[in-house]
């Protein structure tokens, strides 16, 4: 199976440095630091099965750096199916149970999405994610009798929370992989709060979200990552928001010619294939970005639009879209039409139509 930026095979290399030197040469090229006093503290770590880049700047850069080290590795002992003993593990070997507060926020979240986006966000995927062998190293392509039999077991519909005691239905389980880098960099953010720094940015596999701005004062620029070669096809400038992106490219395997990749439509039991290939939701929100990018990658470009328009600036919830389709051209939301460069063929999104 090919892995972007995820670890755990081999060959990871030259895919796994660029990521992170661009990010550090973001963070440390275009950030003027050389030019400031302000002490700041670096550090690449692997966990929740991916590579992360953190970089600090103010008084406390150290401890904040190693206090979020330490809220990175206690989250994925939490949220990761792959140990058998966090807590999605074992909400998933019991049916349910008590939940952590963290936990409950992300299952929360998601459920408004999943209702939100009529199932194309559905954390219940978690047993189509085993029959496709995405949780180990083998996949293939399951046979259709044994797709139909899992498919009954999809739908967050039939998830109760009730304050913090969660039940699933029979036979369901669990994955919150597609909204717990989003929600730990969101965390993250909290502790640099407290720490007092003056900017901070994280890449956690290429989620990015960033504190303040750069220390110059300047917005830090966020590459998006083109879904084919190392390269980026557009840039976005922010402040205090996070950029996160989807896409097939992050994680597949190839069978009889065909490509497969890690993000199912929940309704299909499929690879999702609505169009796109690439999806970057821009927020101040990093857990609502994390969930809203695999969302647009499963609903395309049409009903993301639709989404933005009806959800886009939704008090505690504004984001806005980059979307690239399958004929290489890119769509963004209308608040990122100043903030937003790309080389690429671009339409903007705008709450009438298409500009
Ligand atoms: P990545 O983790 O590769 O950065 P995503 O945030 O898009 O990308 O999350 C993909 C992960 O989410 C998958 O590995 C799987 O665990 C889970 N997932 C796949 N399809 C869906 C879906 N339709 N809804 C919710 N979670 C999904
Ligand atoms: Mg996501």
């Amino acid at each position: 199976m090919s892995r972007r930026r995820k670890g755990r095979t081999g060959g990871i290399g030259r895919r796994f440095l660029a990521p992170v030197l661009c990010c550090a040469l973001l963070a440390g090229l275009l950030c003027g630091c050389g030019q400031t006093e302000i002490p700041s503290a670096t550090r690449d770590i692997f966990a929740m099965d991916t590579y992360m880049t953190l970089t600090c700047y103010g008084e406390h850069a150290e401890e904040a750096l190693a206090r979020a080290v330490e809220e990175i590795h206690r989250l994925d002992d939490l949220l990761s199916t792959g140990k058998a003993d966090s807590e999605v593990s074992r909400l998933n070997a019991e049916g349910g149970g008590p939940v952590s507060l963290q936990t409950q926020t992300m299952i929360e979240e998601a459920l408004r999405v999943y209702r939100r986006t009529e199932g194309a966000f559905d954390i219940t995927v978690y047993p189509l994610m085993e029959l496709w062998g995405f949780t180990g190293d083998s996949p293939a392509v399951p046979d259709e009798e044994a797709l139909r039999t899992c498919l009954e077991k999809v739908g967050a519909d039939r998830l109760k929370l009730s304050g913090d005691m969660l039940t699933m239905g029979e036979g369901q389980a669990i994955d919150l992989g597609a909204i717990a880098k989003g929600y730990t960099s969101a965390r993250l953010m909290q502790i640099f709060g407290e720490y007092e720094l003056t900017s901070a940015i994280v890449s956690l596999g290429g989620n990015v979200q960033c504190f303040g701005t750069k220390p110059d004062g300047s917005l830090w620029r966020c590459g998006i990552r083109e879904p084919e070669g190392d390269g980026y096809f557009g840039v976005v400038q922010a402040a205090d928001k996070a950029v996160i992106t989807s896409g097939g490219y992050e994680r597949f395997f190839e069978e009889a010619g065909q490509t497969y990749h890690h993000i199912l439509d929940p309704r299909t039991g499929q690879p999702a294939r609505a169009g796109l290939i690439s999806a970057t939701v821009v927020s101040e929100n990093g857990m609502l970005a994390d969930a809203l990018s695999t969302a647009c990658y499963v609903m395309g470009l049409e009903d993301s639009a639709d989404y933005w328009r009806e959800y886009g600036a939704e008090q505690g919830g504004t984001f806005e879209l980059i979307l690239m389709t399958e004929d290489e051209e890119v769509w963004i939301t209308e608040g990122l039409k100043e903030a937003f460069t790309t080389e690429c063929p671009l339409h903007v999104i705008t709450a009438e139509g298409v500009e």
